[in-house]
């Protein structure tokens, strides 16, 4: 196979330094980072590597974070981090370090470009080519959980208006520094109307100042179904914590290796590199892993910084050997590889290749004006915000929705009254379905309703915290045990709060 040699222009900032900080990580970890460091140092980058320690080795040592004070000065010093992947211990209340990284530092856009390297990676999709923007510090992934009664544990979905405002034109910028043309936005708004709601709102704000992109939406469920079936009609995908951590699996599975992608994690000042899999303790010390995670995400690394040209000719010389035939064990297919090489065979080959460009595989053609998106301050809209009631959580362990319901509704607390109860968001009072099952944890919701004036619909009436307190302290003296409450407020006249399912 024929490869064309390019000049690779050293007119960006390679004369410059750039110190980063590198975990070597845990498992294939330290394999593939010596491998990637090894062709960043002959391509000229000029990147200067600052070890941190963090992951395993960490966390038995008894730091339950798995990363060590000096690591976090390096980082902040530093701003951007080159990380291999790390192995959290089983159990024993041990942290992610990753979850970690990204909420302390500000890392909100996770962004992993997926392409098909057909027909010289396997893959159904030969024209995929899918970039996934999955917000990176919010969602289930607060990590807010509680037992609340004997049978009931919740975890609280957090979703702010700046955090998706931030993600969501983080996406369409993207989309227009890296040509591409369309964004579609997964939510679950049918079900989470005011979470999921707000990104999908979000999302319908900012994609009208992007009219040059094409934006469209999807439910998760039958989005992820599409995403699987026919990868090739999706460019780039935005979407919350949760649903973009599924949805980014399946698509670097179905475009042929896990081992291919790399991944950005990036904040306002500090971003991070690292390659979508885990630490593959099942093939570690065995010189066979891949490193083309890792390797992308250096060269995602270098955009960042700038050294663009730097960066496409890493990316060139990747796919030039891939194309020729050089493949690590879990690429390897008789007949259409040439050679199955180990992971340091492997980055010499693409070291051989730094110039070159690959003859069938589209170039890497990284535009010079890549690297960096900035994203504007939040400005919080002051909104007005009346209180109007609140959702009473009680832990009871008894069985007849009425006796509950009757009890409570005989409570009077100034213009605030018992408007129904729900047993997991169902409405079993007034007039629940016998069927529906019941926990032991009741939302009991409190609200001051006007009376209906010539047949217009009743209003919320505006309450004051004094009167929710004493509301508590008499359902405290009828016996019933208050787990939490939740304030129910208007903004600028509309419902902050959902319905019971049957309200
Ligand atoms: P994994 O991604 O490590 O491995 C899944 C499978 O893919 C394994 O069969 C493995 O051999 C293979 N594989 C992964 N990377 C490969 C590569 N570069 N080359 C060839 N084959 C490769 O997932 P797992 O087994 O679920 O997790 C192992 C450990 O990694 C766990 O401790 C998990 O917590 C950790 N993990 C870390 C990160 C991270 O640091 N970013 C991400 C995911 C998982």
């Amino acid at each position: 196979m024929e490869n064309t040699k390019t000049q690779v222009s050293q007119t960006q900032n390679t004369a410059v330094k750039t110190k980063v900080a590198v975990a070597y990580g845990d498992g294939i970890g330290p394999e593939i980072m010596k491998a990637t460091l090894k062709i960043l140092e002959a391509s000229g980058a000029n990147i200067e590597p600052e070890v941190i320690e963090v992951g395993e080795k960490v966390y038995l040592s008894g730091n339950s974070a798995g990363i060590e004070k000096k690591s976090w000065e390096v980082i902040n010093q530093n701003k951007i981090i080159l990380k291999a992947p790390i192995t959290t211990p089983q159990g024993k209340g041990y942290k992610s370090l990753n979850v970690t990284l990204r909420k302390s530092l500000g890392l909100f856009a996770n962004v992993r470009p997926v392409t098909a390297l057909s027909p010289y990676i396997h893959t159904n999709f030969p024209n995929m080519d899918v970039v996934i923007i999955r917000e990176n510090e919010e969602d289930l992934y607060a990590g807010i959980e509680h037992q609340q009664t004997q049978d009931v544990v919740q975890c609280l979905k957090l979703i702010t208006r700046p955090g998706c405002e931030k993600i969501v034109r983080y996406a369409f910028e993207y989309a227009k520094l890296y040509g591409r043309k369309k964004v579609t936005c997964m939510v679950k708004d049918n079900i989470m109307k005011l979470t999921d709601g707000l990104f999908h709102n979000v999302f319908k704000e900012i994609a009208a100042e992007y009219p040059e992109i094409t934006s469209e939406s999807q439910i998760i469920d039958i989005g992820s179904a599409r995403l699987a079936a026919n990868p090739e009609n999706y460019d780039v995908v935005v979407t919350s914590n949760l649903y973009g951590d599924i949805v980014s699996d399946i698509v670097a599975e179905i475009a042929g290796s896990v081992g291919m992608a790399g991944s950005a994690n990036v904040g306002k000042n500090i971003a991070m590199f690292e390659a979508i899999h885990g630490s593959a303790p099942d093939i570690a010390g065995k010189a066979i892993a891949n490193p083309s995670g890792l390797i992308n995400a250096a060269v995602m690394m270098l955009v960042h910084v700038g050294k663009v040209n730097i960066a496409n000719s890493i990316k060139n010389a990747l796919l030039t050997t891939i194309e020729q035939g050089y493949h690590t064990a879990d690429i390897y297919k008789e007949r259409q590889s040439v050679q199955k090489v180990s992971t340091s065979e492997f980055a010499d080959k693409i070291i051989e290749n730094l110039g070159n460009q690959p003859v069938k595989l589209p170039v890497s053609t990284i535009d010079e004006n890549a690297g960096r998106i900035s994203i504007p301050e939040y400005i919080r809209a002051q909104k007005e915000q009346v209180l109007v009631g609140t959702d009473v959580f009680i832990n009871w362990q008894g069985v007849n929705p009425q006796e509950i319901g009757d009890a409570l509704a005989a409570l009077q607390s100034y213009k605030l009254k018992l408007k129904m109860i729900t047993n997991r968001g169902v409405k079993v009072y007034p007039n629940g379905m016998p069927e529906t099952y019941c926990t032991d944890h009741w939302r009991c919701r409190f609200v001051a309703i006007n009376a209906t004036i010539n047949g217009e619909q009743p209003k919320y009436m505006p309450v004051d915290f004094e009167q929710i307190l004493a509301l508590l302290s008499n359902i405290n003296h009828l016996g019933f045990e208050v787990i939490k409450t939740e304030n129910l407020y208007e903004f600028d006249g509309k419902r902050g709060f959902s319905l019971g399912q049957g309200e």
